[in-house]
């Protein structure tokens, strides 16, 4: 009766609408290679998307061409020369399975109702427990990103030292500390005055000394010192915090120690992301971003907290109308770690790949991304007239122009343009310590060596002309 009831088609119905949605995809995904930005008529055409919801449907062919032309007139953010802002590169194996969580659309976040997914999503937080290093007593969720999972691991700090009271609560952040620990704090009720920013040292990390000294001065003061939010992969620079010694300064005043790892986290996957994040598991929560180094797409934040009851308490409330409820077993009940009660089933997009693919698969291509980030270090510094003051404990390279005379600032903006005018490689910039860098944060699974040597390439170039422009 598939006409009689449009919203039930029958299986040869869905078998042709799924086929050519996967149709749609393929051909995207492979041209992403060597696609450039292309913006070409796409506000005109955004336009034209302006319109009241109709009243009678239209074919899967007309919807599909709408979804192919938004995506191929865009960014190529996924693609092997986005090296701006974290890129997200989007497997394809999670975008199946994505579909597969939404097809089959299961309430995972009370384990009764489907043992198997919350199982998995459960075993999925664990694989990332244990890259953290953290023992069986840790909980973690799945959220939607970075900002929702440092949101939350804030929420249990207050919870866990402040109680219900918050005067005289403060927060320790450094100039380097993503822009998510100051927009969580203020989410959890916190005012402005309660982030206090530590200075950082020449390696733009956190002065544990200037740390220690402050927290004493605050209590002094009558203050509360409650969390520190330490880095472990910042964005201007990549750049770890010293996160044992932050972890100790912690313990020793009794504060709790959020690490966000969000864009830095999964290289603890290789040798040389452990060894500097080396402390992580000492902290009392961990923010994990999979959507960026595990290259999932957009969507999978993760928060561990090392004694997973401080966030089952921060985030559990009782209900009449949930009575019937299953208490959590072996299997916890995922909304009572959360902020969130019905939501997508997100452990299916980690753990379908991770089964897939193996492990191995992504320490090989993230123990990639520092060789190449290495590369472009070594390349940048040998180019006269560039600085690259920072050499790339992860995958993240800031440089720039510093013209004979003149504005730096201004002369480095047209270097931006003039790179990102090539279609080929995208970067973006930033401000470190009042002055305007360029950014390479290579994290897309699509780029290699060539394009990397490309990029080289472009940029010398691109500076070559702009000196002799001036
Ligand atoms: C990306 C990022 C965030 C924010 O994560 P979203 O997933 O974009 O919400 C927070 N902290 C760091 C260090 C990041 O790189």
């Amino acid at each position: 009766m598939p006409d009689d009831y449009p919203l039930e088609p029958d299986g040869r119905q869905m078998r042709a609408m799924g086929a050519a949605a996967i149709e749609l995809a393929a051909e995207f995904i492979s041209d992403i290679p060597e696609a450039g930005n292309d913006l070409e008529g796409a506000l005109e055409a955004a336009s034209g998307l302006r319109e009241p919801a109709p009243e009678d449907g239209t074919t899967m062919e007309a919807v599909l061409d709408v979804v192919r032309l938004g995506a191929q007139k865009s960014y190529n953010n996924s693609g092997p020369g986005m090296f701006g802002y974290v890129p997200g590169s989007g497997l394809y194996a999670s975008a199946v399975a994505a579909f597969l969580a939404a097809a089959t659309n299961k309430y995972v976040a009370l384990w009764s109702a489907v043992p198997m997914y919350a199982q998995i999503e459960t075993t999925a937080v664990r694989w990332l427990a244990d890259m953290v290093g953290y023992p069986e007593s840790a909980r973690g969720v799945l959220t939607s990103g970075g900002t929702t999972s440092v949101f939350s691991g804030l929420v249990t700090a207050r919870a866990t030292k402040l109680g219900e009271d918050l005067t005289g609560a403060v927060l320790y952040v450094t100039e380097e500390t993503h822009h998510a620990a100051l927009k969580s704090a203020m989410l959890a009720g916190l005012p402005r005055r309660a982030v206090r920013t530590v200075p950082t040292t020449d390696a733009l990390t956190m002065d544990t000394a200037a740390l220690d000294r402050m927290v004493a001065e605050d209590r002094a003061a009558g203050l509360r010192p409650f969390c520190v939010v330490a880095s472990a992969g910042t964005i201007n620079t990549g750049e770890v915090d010293p996160l044992a010694d932050i972890a100790g300064i912690c313990r020793r005043h009794e504060l709790w120690l959020h690490v966000d790892g969000a864009y830095g986290g999964a290289f603890l996957l290789t040798e040389r992301g452990r060894a500097a994040m080396r402390g992580i598991e000492q902290a009392d929560s961990v923010t994990l971003d999979p959507h960026k180094g595990f290259f999932l797409p957009y969507g999978t934040g993760a928060l561990l907290v090392r004694e997973g009851r401080r966030l089952r308490e921060a985030h559990h409330f009782d209900a009449a109308y949930l009575q019937d409820v299953a208490e959590e077993s072996e299997i916890p009940n995922l909304s009572e770690y959360s902020a969130e009660l019905s939501r997508d089933f997100r452990g299916l997009r980690l753990w379908l790949p991770v089964k897939l693919h193996g492990l191995a698969a992504f320490r090989t291509a993230l123990d990639e991304k520092l060789d190449l980030a290495r590369y472009a270090y070594d390349e940048l510094k040998a180019v006269p007239g560039i600085e690259v003051p920072w050499s790339p404990k992860l995958s993240i390279v800031a440089f720039r122009y510093v013209p004979p005379s003149g504005d730096a600032d201004a002369a480095n903006q047209v270097l931006l343009e003039k790179i990102n005018e090539s279609g080929r490689i995208h970067l973006s910039s930033t401000m470190i310590r009042g002055s305007f860098f360029l950014r390479i944060c290579v994290l897309s699974f699509r780029t290699h060596a060539d394009r990397m040597a490309e990029a080289v390439e472009i940029i010398q170039k691109a500076v070559a002309e702009l000196q002799s422009d001036l």
